[in-house]
């Protein structure tokens, strides 16, 4: 009886035993140091990176061993700024009026796995209807491939601001939203939808501190909630453990949400040397967004493509942010990679990083910025952005050499998430 009980302990422990994996590795980029390593070998073991070992060594009968010796493997990347629930095309602004909570859940779950397929293994989602929430969850929870999702839910506007969610409707559909739908208008209206965000299940808080380009609205760039209002909004996101990412591209709405204390600025397109100095003084971060410039001035020029009150502002603002860009880098700002995918085709993400490196940041530290920077703006700097023993397993690989060959980052071909393999 005894024996019995022992050996079907071990026959259980056996059973359990999950295979490792080996990933045999031509190139690995160590986001630590910023050095490039040669030939190694990364075990994998559950969802966690277990060792790597020196050289190519091959897993037991039981292990799975991949070869990527002719690639350059990368801990998987980070997006901070996402629209997962939504894509740019020329119906979008009706499509608020025709599409159904299921219509926008359907098609963002081709939008999650477009995603991860390209790399991204984590995102920072910057604002939805609240689909985003359910879709974060629906990924965590295995039902459906996407990469990991720290959302903002809805974001957070004043009325007729940047993210009013009835912007350019009718009057007798306009109606009065409030703190609930993510529009205040006071220090009270802040803190109570601060807490329905909380209560709604997002990660973050989402402000839309300036008009914006695709907004239904006259400027793209005037600021758009008091200093008081942004205050009360950081402090009571800090009681939830939430940090607050702030769109901004005009200079005074920066401003109040570096002073009023956000984490990240989105955009910046308008940012002065005197925000730029801010920004290092207040330890926020830029998120460039360069690709979504770029989109956004490509697509004005089509007739018809946005409705006519934003194309004047895609013109004036869309061609500004890589340069504000490489102004912020060069003065020392801290850059937290993102590309408001969404906006453009969500998997292209990888395009931003060619759009850094061409306005003169080195490619290591594009990398950088979208592993080490990005995890750590998410608390997450001991789990993610590193290939480190302890870490999780997000791992990814390119062709080439990055550092070298910066565009190899528009073509993952291999893609690990929690040490589950995605794309091979
Ligand atoms: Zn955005």
């Amino acid at each position: 009886m005894k024996y019995t009980f022992i050996t079907l302990i071990m026959l259980v422990c056996t059973t359990i035993q999950a295979q490792d994996i080996y990933l045999q590795c031509g190139k690995l980029i160590d986001t630590k140091s910023g050095k490039v390593l040669a030939e190694k070998t990364i075990v994998v073991s559950g969802n966690k990176i277990l060792k790597i070992e020196d050289g190519y060594v091959a897993g037991k009968k039981d292990d799975t061993t991949i070869d990527l010796k002719d690639k350059t493997v990368i801990p998987g990347l980070i997006d901070m700024h996402v629209h997962i629930e939504s894509e740019s095309n020329p119906k979008a602004y009706l499509e608020r009026y025709t599409n159904n909570e299921a219509d926008v859940a359907f098609k963002s779950v081709g939008f999650a796995k477009t995603s991860l397929m390209a790399g991204f293994t984590t995102v920072r989602d910057l604002g939805g209807s609240g689909v985003n929430i359910a879709l974060k969850k629906a990924i965590a929870q295995g039902k459906i491939d996407g990469p990991r999702v720290f959302t903002a839910g809805k974001s957070l506007a004043t009325t007729g601001g940047h993210a009013d969610p009835t912007n350019g409707s009718r009057k007798d559909i306009m109606g009065d939203p409030g703190p609930k739908d993510g529009v205040v208008n006071s220090v009270e209206d802040a803190k109570k939808a601060v807490r329905q965000r909380y209560k709604n299940g997002a990660d973050l808080i989402k402000i839309t501190a300036t008009g914006g380009v695709l907004s239904v609205a006259k400027s793209g760039s005037n600021p758009q909630f008091t200093i008081e209002e942004i205050k009360a909004i950081c402090k009571t996101a800090k009681d939830y453990g939430f940090h607050v990412a702030a769109h901004a591209h005009g200079d005074e709405g920066m401003q109040r949400a570096i002073l009023g204390g956000v984490k990240t600025i989105e955009h910046g397109t308008l940012m002065s040397e005197k925000t730029m100095d801010l920004m290092k003084q207040y330890d926020a971060y830029l998120v460039p967004t360069i690709t979504a410039g770029k989109e956004v001035t490509e697509k004005a020029a089509i007739d018809g493509y946005y409705p006519a009150i934003i194309v004047p502002k895609a013109l004036e603002i869309g061609p500004k942010i890589q340069n504000t860009f490489k102004k912020a880098y060069d003065r020392g700002v801290g850059i937290a990679f993102g590309t408001d995918a969404g906006v453009f085709q969500h998997g292209q993400n990888g395009k931003e990083f060619g759009y850094m490196v061409e306005a003169g940041m080195p490619a290591m530290a594009a990398i950088q910025s979208a592993t080490i920077t990005n995890a750590k703006i998410l608390n997450m700097e001991n789990q993610l952005g590193q290939i480190t023993a302890g870490f999780l397993a997000d791992i990814v690989a390119v062709n080439d050499d990055p550092t070298q060959k910066i565009n190899t980052m528009e073509n993952v071909v291999f893609v690990m998430k929690d040490g589950k393999v995605y794309k091979q």
